[in-house]
């Protein structure tokens, strides 16, 4: 079985792990916060860059903002999209105007943008809303 770098979701330190099944409990081994959380981890300018280069799972980041009418109709659908996927494709959120340096770094001008990355490099992006079809249809040619 093949051990995989996974980024704790609460204390950002990376574990090594083999993963078994999906909807397996698997402390982080800092903080013993599960692993396998599969709602959409709200990251910041420090975090953001931390999940992308150390995660060796495929990553979905959505670049959104508040005042962003698409962003938020898609908030629900993202959320929704992402229970699906536990440790396969880690789905996170990035306010863009309160982490203008992360959204700056990846090049992110309209909202929402999506990037999907894997292992560090940048695979696919979307700038529009997208259903919640649409998005578990993505990540799952992320796999
Ligand atoms: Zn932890």
């Amino acid at each position: 079985m093949e051990a995989l770098r996974i980024v704790c979701p609460e204390c950002n330190s990376v574990n090594t792990v083999k993963i078994k099944g999906q909807g397996e409990v698997i402390p982080c081994a800092q903080c013993k916060t599960d692993l396998d959380d599969p709602f959409p981890l709200e990251a910041t300018d420090e975090t953001c860059t931390t999940h992308i280069v150390e995660n060796e799972i495929p990553i979905l980041v959505d670049f959104y903002s508040t005042t962003c009418g698409p962003c938020m109709a898609m908030y629900d659908d993202y959320e929704d999209a992402a229970l699906g996927f536990g440790l396969k494709v880690k789905f996170l959120k990035v306010n863009a105007d309160v982490y203008q340096k992360v959204a700056g770094k990846y090049g992110v001008g309209a909202l929402p943008t999506i990037i999907a990355f894997n292992k560090g490099e940048e695979i696919s992006r979307v700038s529009r809303q997208l259903s919640q079809s649409e998005l578990v249809l993505w990540a799952q040619s992320l796999i």
